[in-house]
């Protein structure tokens, strides 16, 4: 039976070393400060937002949202984004996806100051995390690599496979992998023999967004399975529960560490924008 991450206790305590470290720049008059933008009609997103103005609160960073409702325009957004840019107290900017629909996210999320990208998620940060430059690592994927730290103390050279391309999570895990010097293959909706290339992963990693789609024949004997996937669905009983991409209890029987959905991957991405808000607000 696989050792379950028990990923909101790894991110509670990694909360605490960044409560710690934000009561110590307060100290010298620093006050890490981050604007959250909604501007989505996803439901989801309304609990996505507070769960981060929440945490935020408890690790004594100060929040702002600036929730923006339907007929918004683009323009609208950009010019609160060119007020937060010139806003010497704020130092991270949040821009929450899905936006409602007529609004381009590649287009408004540019118009952030990569200096206060806090989900790195710029033109400029992605290019510097291609080229392995310093810069703002997006939020999941820093949580993905955090958790199989606490399974694997070196990661150089073990092979790992993730599913999934987005610009937000599988591309950036991947690339984030590949400078911790595993071998990468990366997977998307066009590849072949999945279940066949999977099993030769130490570390799989899945962000497709299909409900239990990783199945045990994905799976090699022992292998670290993180699953960032989270579905709502509808159990045959009526009743909805979210579920990730792995099917957890048949995987769970043969993986070597596997991340439950909820409480795995989830809690790490929450815990890793504050993390990049107090980095923002130290060195930028
Ligand atoms: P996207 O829909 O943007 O990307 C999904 C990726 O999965 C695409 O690259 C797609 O391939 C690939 N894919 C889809 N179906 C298959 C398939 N059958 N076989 C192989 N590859 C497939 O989603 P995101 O990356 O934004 O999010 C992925 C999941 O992670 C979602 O469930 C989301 O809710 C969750 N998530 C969780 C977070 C957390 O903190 N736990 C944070 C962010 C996201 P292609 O490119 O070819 O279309």
């Amino acid at each position: 039976m696989a050792k379950i991450i028990n990923g909101k206790k790894i991110a509670a305590e990694f909360c605490n070393s960044v409560r710690e470290r934000v009561d110590e720049l307060k100290v010298r008059g620093v006050f890490p400060r981050i604007a959250l933008i909604n501007a989505s009609n996803d439901p989801a997103s309304e609990i996505y937002v507070e769960k981060k103005e929440t945490l935020a609160e408890s690790v004594g960073i100060k929040s702002d949202t600036y929730k923006f409702t339907a007929g918004t325009k683009e323009a609208d957004i950009a010019e609160l984004i060119e007020k937060l840019n010139a806003d010497n107290n704020v130092h991270a900017i949040l821009l929450q996806s899905p936006l409602m629909e007529g609004l381009r996210f590649r287009e408004l999320v540019n118009l952030i100051s990569p200096d206060k990208d806090v989900d790195g998620l710029t033109s400029i940060n992605q290019g510097r995390l291609f080229s392995g430059e310093p810069g703002v690592v997006p939020c999941t994927p820093l949580g993905v690599l955090h958790l199989i730290r606490s399974i694997h103390e070196k990661v150089a050279g073990l092979h790992a496979v993730v599913i999934g391309r987005s610009s937000i999570v599988g591309r950036p895990t991947t690339l984030l992998l590949l400078n911790a010097n595993c071998t990468v293959t990366a997977l998307h909706s066009y590849s072949r023999n999945l279940p066949e290339v999977c099993r030769t992963a130490d570390i799989l990693v899945s962000a497709t967004g299909q409900p239990k789609f990783v199945g045990r024949d994905f799976v090699k004997p022992g292998a670290t399975v993180i699953d960032v996937g989270v579905s709502r669905i509808t159990a045959p009983d009526g009743t909805k529960k979210i579920v990730g991409d792995v099917d957890f209890d048949e995987v769970s029987e043969i993986a070597g560490a596997i991340t439950p959905v909820p409480n795995g991957v989830g809690p790490m991405t929450v815990a890793y924008l504050m993390y990049n808000t107090l980095k923002l607000a130290c060195c930028y």
